[in-house]
């Protein structure tokens, strides 16, 4: 590989990464994890988002065990408040 093609490798490699970065960013900002979306996408590329989408970045209420948004104060589903006791 000449050094040409070596640094046409890296760059495309850097776009990809950036490009599923943001895809990855738009996907985990609706469940509040931007900046967490970003990094995955652009370190795992395609796979990673795969996995974001199944994992879906979000919480299970302890008390119904349905998945709820990571920042929510209160289960949508069981109503229970979520919030941590304050000492
Ligand atoms: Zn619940």
């Amino acid at each position: 590989m000449s050094p040409n093609e070596a640094t046409q490798a890296i760059v495309i490699g850097l776009v990809s990464g950036l490009v599923f970065g943001i895809i990855g960013a738009a996907v985990g900002s609706n469940r509040g994890a931007g900046f967490t979306g970003f990094i995955v996408g652009f370190l795992f590329g395609p796979i990673g988002l795969l996995i974001m989408l199944m994992i879906g970045l979000g919480k299970k209420c302890p008390f119904c065990r349905k998945k709820i948004h990571h920042q929510a104060i209160a289960c949508p589903h069981c109503q229970r408040n979520l919030l941590p006791v304050q000492a």
